[in-house]
């Protein structure tokens, strides 16, 4: 491969801008049950999101879906390491991020 057909590498950042998201302004794809929050001290869900959506804020779980990369690790996070408080769902119809890198 010549250094003419290798394309620059871009930042994770710089990726992340290049997509697109649709918000749904009226209604998140990530439910959580804060109830179940209580009980849990291990928390995954605030180390194992890419996007970092998770935060502990006021004592209970902020969840900022509009940055969700949906790739659904949190999920699987929180069941398994958690206490089983998210429900994620794919985004609605035209919702949700659109990547166009890679
Ligand atoms: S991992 Fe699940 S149960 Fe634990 S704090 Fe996060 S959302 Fe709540
Ligand atoms: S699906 Fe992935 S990006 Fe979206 S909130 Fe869960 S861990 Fe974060």
């Amino acid at each position: 491969m010549t250094a003419a057909s290798q394309k620059p590498q871009l930042s994770l950042d710089a990726r992340l801008g290049l997509d697109r998201y649709e918000i749904d302004a009226e209604q998140s794809h990530i439910a959580v049950d804060h109830d179940k929050c209580k009980t849990c001290t291990t928390r995954p869900c605030l180390v194992c999101c890419p996007a970092i959506v998770y935060r502990w804020t006021d004592e209970r779980v902020a969840v900022a879906y509009e940055n969700c990369l949906e790739c659904g690790t949190c999920q699987i996070a929180c069941d398994h390491g958690g206490r089983g408080a998210i429900t994620w769902h794919i985004p609605a119809g035209g919702f949700g991020i659109a990547f166009r890198y890679g």
